[in-house]
């Protein structure tokens, strides 16, 4: 048997649901993924279910027990309520999951938004660990973001605190999937940039971006616009400049009005933007005070379902090291 209790971290994505069961130091030593959806819609929870359950028993077939569950989910987390809205996992919207995985497998539950388990595994397992003050902004289909202020998770009054990405940065932008308009997520998710991207070649059969989607529109991707864009296309040029300007506003609201030591930008789009970190932080600039810019450490890094994994078993620690869990 372990001698030390380990945890049971889930990451609900849209795409897949990986599970695994972490040390408390947060190395994954035991992993089970399977597709959200495999069975249809509308059959996530029990998908959920199951995967936990299989989870944990594969780990007792090592040795490995876990003394409590984390649960990281794609929306806003309220006292262990799931809020609205759920975009991708749509079932999960208005269900007391921690509540109701509790009673099913009579362990500590906790549920938490997927960007919330993400910063808690930057700043309890990896290289923030020195620091009180962290934001995260995770760039992926949408945007979320995690804030830690002064050794706490941010989570505000209704479980919006980190919301990031849909703050708009253009007051007079174009609308935004959320309802809102001119938010970070219109220039800088993969969404907004897909979106952008076919709203500019439409009606121009010549635009060389449409050509190198093959002619059709919606095969334009993100890997595409980037490519096009470092290429010198016009078009797909326009659209990342567009990108870089919203992150370095944000980053500059982030900088002025939080003052963190740390900003991690991370999520699917985060290996695309690595090499543009220099007109990022120009941007910023334009926006930014210059000392707290100056002492902020900007890191882009990519990240993978493990990482939202390992935050759901470190959202587990903090919780009970804390004792702070509102179920
Ligand atoms: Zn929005």
């Amino acid at each position: 048997m372990s001698r030390s209790p380990l945890l049971l971290g889930v990451d609900v994505g849209g795409t897949t649901m990986a599970a695994g069961i972490v040390t408390r130091q947060g190395e994954v030593v035991l992993e089970e993924r399977v597709p959200t959806y495999r069975d249809g819609p509308g059959t996530a929870i029990a998908t959920l279910i199951e995967l936990i359950t299989n989870t944990r028993a594969a780990g007792d077939q090592q040795g490995l027990t876990v003394s409590g569950i984390g649960i990281g989910v794609p929306g806003p987390v309220e006292g262990g309520r799931i809020g609205e809205p759920v975009i991708h996992v749509p079932e999960l919207a208005g269900r007391p999951l921690a509540r109701e995985l509790i009673e099913r497998f009579a362990l500590p539950v906790f549920v938490d938004n997927d960007v919330n388990a993400l910063v808690l595994a930057e700043w309890m397992f990896d290289r923030s660990r020195s620091v009180r003050s962290l934001v995260m902004l995770a760039l992926g289909t949408g945007i979320g973001g995690g804030l830690v202020l002064q050794d706490r998770l941010i989570r505000g009054a209704v479980g919006f605190g980190g919301e990031l990405g849909h703050v708009p940065v253009n007051f007079d932008g174009p609308p935004c999937f959320c309802g809102g308009r001119g938010c970070l997520s219109v220039y800088a998710s993969s969404r907004g940039i897909v979106e952008a991207a076919q709203a500019r070649v439409a009606g121009r059969p010549d635009a060389a971006l449409l050509k190198a989607a093959g002619g059709d529109p919606q095969a334009i991707d993100t890997p595409l616009v980037f490519r096009a864009a470092a290429e010198g296309d016009a078009i797909a040029t326009a659209i990342v400049d567009d990108a870089c300007q919203a992150l370095g506003a944000m980053i500059a609201t982030v900088v002025n009005g939080l003052n963190p030591e740390v900003i991690v930008v991370t999520g699917g789009l985060a290996e695309a933007l690595a090499p543009l970190q220099a007109r990022i932080v120009k941007a910023a600039g334009e926006y930014a005070f210059v000392r707290p810019l100056a002492a902020t450490k900007l890191a882009i890094r990519p990240g993978d379902k493990r990482f939202t994994m390992r935050g759901a078993a470190a959202l587990v620690l903090y919780e009970t090291v804390r004792g702070e869990a509102v179920r």
